[in-house]
């Protein structure tokens, strides 16, 4: 089987069977995206989403939320891993937002990623899914999943590395919804330790797979 062949199956499965895949995150705004990606480092999105009404009830924009005192903070998200960091990042910032892009959340990966809590990741996630600019965030699922399928070459070892093979080989059209479709794949059928291979119908272009029926 070719790459394309293996590209092409994937893509319209993944079609057939996930056409409106989305962020599972809670949102209204590019505001509060960031906020919420931001805080769903390490953290799953279900407990992101019981965590941030309460954020955004108190500090309903980017303004508010610069001016926040970390003490005031802190409380709402200590529910959440790293709340310290956390805390201190979303106030950064808001507060570099708000002084160095007139309190617009910026759209561009370079942009972003100048501000406090936001790298890479991050800033190719609100770009794709806000303005749906093919780039490509590549998070624990992502990169697990485009190994196990062959979608990417197994020797690859970064995020970056895997992110650069995936773009390249994905029409810019289809990036931030493959993001998604990579995603949710991951967390609920080709999960880390147990992936669900009997009930997922990728079996028959998945290296991980063809590789568990060599040895038996
Ligand atoms: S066959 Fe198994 S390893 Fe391959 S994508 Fe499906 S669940 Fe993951």
């Amino acid at each position: 089987m070719t790459k394309k062949e293996r590209y092409d199956f994937v893509i319209h499965y993944f079609e057939e069977h996930m056409p409106d895949a989305e962020t599972e995150l809670v949102y209204d705004n590019p505001y509060q995206l960031l906020v919420a990606v931001i805080l769903s480092a390490q953290c799953t999105d279900k407990r992101v989403n019981m965590t941030t009404p309460f954020i955004f009830e108190k500090y309903p924009d980017i303004r508010a939320l610069s001016k926040a005192a970390f003490n005031e903070l802190f409380p709402l998200i200590k529910s959440i891993s790293y709340p310290n960091n956390k805390t201190k990042h979303l106030i950064g910032m808001a507060q570099k937002v708000v002084t160095d892009f007139n309190g617009k959340i910026p759209m561009t990966v370079p942009e972003l990623i100048t501000l406090p809590g936001v790298g890479r990741k991050t800033a190719n996630v609100i770009t794709s899914v806000i303005d749906q600019q093919p780039n490509m965030a590549v998070d624990t699922h992502v990169f697990r999943v485009s190994k196990r399928l062959g979608l990417v070459p197994q020797k690859l070892t970064t995020p970056l590395a895997v992110e650069k093979e995936l773009v390249k080989n994905l029409k810019p059209e289809l990036i931030h919804k493959a993001h998604h479709w990579l995603i949710l794949h991951g967390r609920y059928v080709c999960l880390a330790r147990n992936p669900k291979c009997w009930e997922c119908g990728l079996q028959q272009v998945c290296i991980y797979f063809q590789n568990l029926l060599n040895k038996k």
